[in-house]
C-alpha cells in the first residue's frame, strides 16, 4: 500500500526506530511515546485492522503476540504491562495498518480513556 505510513516503514521509504524484525513482523518505538516503553509490532502485511482480520491471519497475530513476551522481556517490564490495539475511529486508531501497542515501564489506570 503506497499511501500507507507503516507499509512505507517497513519498505524502509520512511526511516524508524526498529526493536525487532522478522519476515512476518516488525517492531518499532513509537514516535509520540505515552509511556517509557512505548513499542509498536505490525504484520508486514498490510491489515487495516482488528476488524479486517481473515482466518488465515491467525498465525501472524499468535506471532505478534509471542514477539510481544518476548520484546516485554528484554525491555524489562517485569512488573507488567499493557498491550492496545485501537481499532476504528472511535477507538482513536489514527493509522489504518494494523498495530499492536506495547506499553510499559508505568502504572496505568483502568479503565483506559
Ligand atoms: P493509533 O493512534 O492507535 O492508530 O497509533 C498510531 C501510533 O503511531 C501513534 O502512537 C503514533 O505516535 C505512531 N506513529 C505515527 N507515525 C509514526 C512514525 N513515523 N514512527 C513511529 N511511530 C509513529
Ligand atoms: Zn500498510
Amino acid at each position: 500500500m503506497a499511501d500507507c505510513l507503516f507499509c512505507r516503514i517497513i519498505a524502509g521509504e520512511i526511516p524508524s526506530n526498529k526493536v525487532y524484525e522478522d519476515e512476518k513482523v516488525l517492531a518499532f518505538h513509537d514516535i509520540d511515546k505515552k509511556a517509557p516503553v512505548h513499542v509498536l509490532i505490525i504484520p508486514k502485511k498490510h491489515i487495516e485492522s482488528v476488524a479486517a482480520l481473515e482466518a488465515a491471519d491467525s498465525e501472524t497475530v499468535a506471532h505478534i503476540f509471542n514477539v510481544a513476551r518476548q520484546l516485554a522481556e528484554e525491555l524489562g517490564l517485569k512488573d507488567g504491562f499493557r498491550i492496545v490495539t485501537n481499532t476504528g475511529k472511535s477507538a482513536g486508531q489514527s493509522v489504518n495498518h494494523m498495530h499492536f501497542h506495547l506499553l510499559g515501564g508505568r502504572e496505568f489506570g483502568w479503565p483506559p480513556g
